[in-house]
């Protein structure tokens, strides 16, 4: 028994993946969603490089679809653990995806013709897509995922199908794999801005997220790359940024900081100014955290852009005459500014992923307060969890951004792999 069972296809489990199979130990990847990538693939670009998110991912994902040691399971989640480390009994559910995968070639043309259309949470609500779909274009595996709750039933797709992939009924299965070690890599939630009902989010239309404007600003997303006004389609002339939407923020237990929303708003008023340098772009902040290698230098370049920085946080955003208020005492003057923005970016934190508590009790390992799961020693072992055998990386474990989240996931791999080896005959 050598195998490894890497829980979460995001950049880190990717990236654990690749790295234990890369040294002859077979992985098994499990994802729950129908494709693997995770949330890297849903952004435009990576800070501080500004090089292209996908195109990073990209051939990582396509490396582990052709490695003969990694069996990806998509639609998929870890029901049991038994067992201790070396010889774990590892139970997989398998959701019905409502195609066959083993015939289905991902030519889209159930896609074409399905007349339904729905909320596409891939573009974050702004984009949509069909009850019949890929979650983007660069899914690993290519091939589609009926929607159940959503399709009519009309029938179409199944007409379309020519090698009669789509299946009326499917049901759940499951398979029992050996595994010598586990390594957790489930990633995060992003917060709900709804909870924080002063800034209007669902409410006002011109009030997004920071993934939704990700979206936006990706050439190959649902606005073609276009920052747009939701209420008209109109380009913003003035975007205000909030900071720390869902961040260090006591009145909703979330007292923690999420490490990548103030690069992530520099990145992304970066590419605002780069392209539109007349749109007015404010940022509203308690603190920017530019932490890492090179982020010092990018906040500077930012700043020569011409990005407004203003030391304080509005307490509430308001409809105003069509548009929208809010006021912003700046806490190193003393003055109240009063702005009327055509956007407003709420930068959302990030939290535990939503199925960490369930997976927690199912692994039997430890969760923080805070929901994301506790390694051995935050200052000394961040890879083993309480449970031996049982490894942890990502944002799993805490807020982390991409090139911190690899690393890791490279350090957890490497002691899974050691597990592994030491079962070899
Ligand atoms: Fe093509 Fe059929 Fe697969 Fe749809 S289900 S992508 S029509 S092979
Ligand atoms: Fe779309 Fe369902 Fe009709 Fe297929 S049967 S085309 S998935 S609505
Ligand atoms: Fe706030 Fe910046 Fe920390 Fe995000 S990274 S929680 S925006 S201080």
């Amino acid at each position: 028994m050598t195998d490894v069972v890497v829980i979460g296809a995001g950049v880190a489990g990717i990236q654990a993946a690749l790295d234990i199979a890369g040294h002859g130990v077979h992985v098994h990847l499990v994802e729950r969603e129908p494709t693997i990538g995770g949330h890297m693939a849903q952004l435009d670009k990576t800070f501080p490089t500004n090089d292209c998110s996908m195109c990073i991912l990209s051939p990582k994902m396509v490396d582990v679809v052709r490695h003969p040691d990694i069996t990806i399971h998509t639609c998929a989640e870890v029901d049991r653990v038994e067992g201790e480390a070396g010889n774990f009994l590892v139970t997989i559910k398998k959701h019905p995806r409502y195609v066959d995968e083993s015939t289905c070639t991902g030519c889209g043309d159930c896609i074409q013709i399905c007349p339904v259309e729905i909320y596409n949470r891939f573009d974050a609500g702004v984009g949509v897509r069909k009850a019949i779909y890929k979650p983007h274009s660069q899914a690993i595996p290519d091939i589609v995922i009926k929607d159940p709750e959503h399709c009519i039933e009309c029938g179409l797709c199944y007409d379309a199908c020519g090698p009669g992939s789509i299946r009326k009924k499917d049901e759940e299965t499951s398979l029992t794999v050996e595994a010598a070690s586990i390594v957790i890599t489930t990633g995060y939630t992003v917060f709900d801005a709804r909870t924080k009902t002063p800034f209007g989010y669902l409410t006002l239309p011109d009030v997004i997220t920071s993934l939704e404007l990700e979206r936006m600003i990706n050439a190959s997303g649902p606005t073609g790359g276009h920052v747009k006004r939701m209420s008209d389609g109109a380009a913003p002339k003035s975007i205000v940024f909030i900071q720390c939407v869902g961040s260090r923020d006591m009145t909703i237990d979330r007292p923690y900081c999420s490490c990548v929303c103030c690069m992530q708003a520099l990145k992304n008023a970066m590419l605002i100014k780069e392209k539109s340098p007349e749109t007015e772009v404010i940022i509203c902040y308690m603190d920017i955290r530019a932490y890492g290698k090179g982020y010092e230098e990018y906040f500077e370049r930012v700043k020569s852009l011409g990005v407004r920085f203003l030391r304080g946080m509005p307490s509430d955003i308001l409809p105003d005459r069509g548009g929208m208020i809010l006021q912003v005492e700046d806490s190193e003057t003393s003055e109240l500014h009063v702005l009327h923005p055509d956007l407003v970016v709420l930068s959302v934190g990030i939290g535990p992923s939503d199925a960490s508590a369930a997976l927690v009790e199912k692994l039997g390992v430890a969760r923080e307060e805070t929901g994301f799961i506790r390694p051995v020693n935050d200052a000394m072992d961040t890879a083993a969890t309480l449970r031996p055998g049982i490894y942890v990386a990502g944002t799993a474990t805490a807020p982390r951004d991409i090139p911190d989240s690899v690393a890791s996931a490279e350090s957890a791999a490497m002691r899974a792999w050691i597990d592994a080896k030491k079962k070899r005959p």
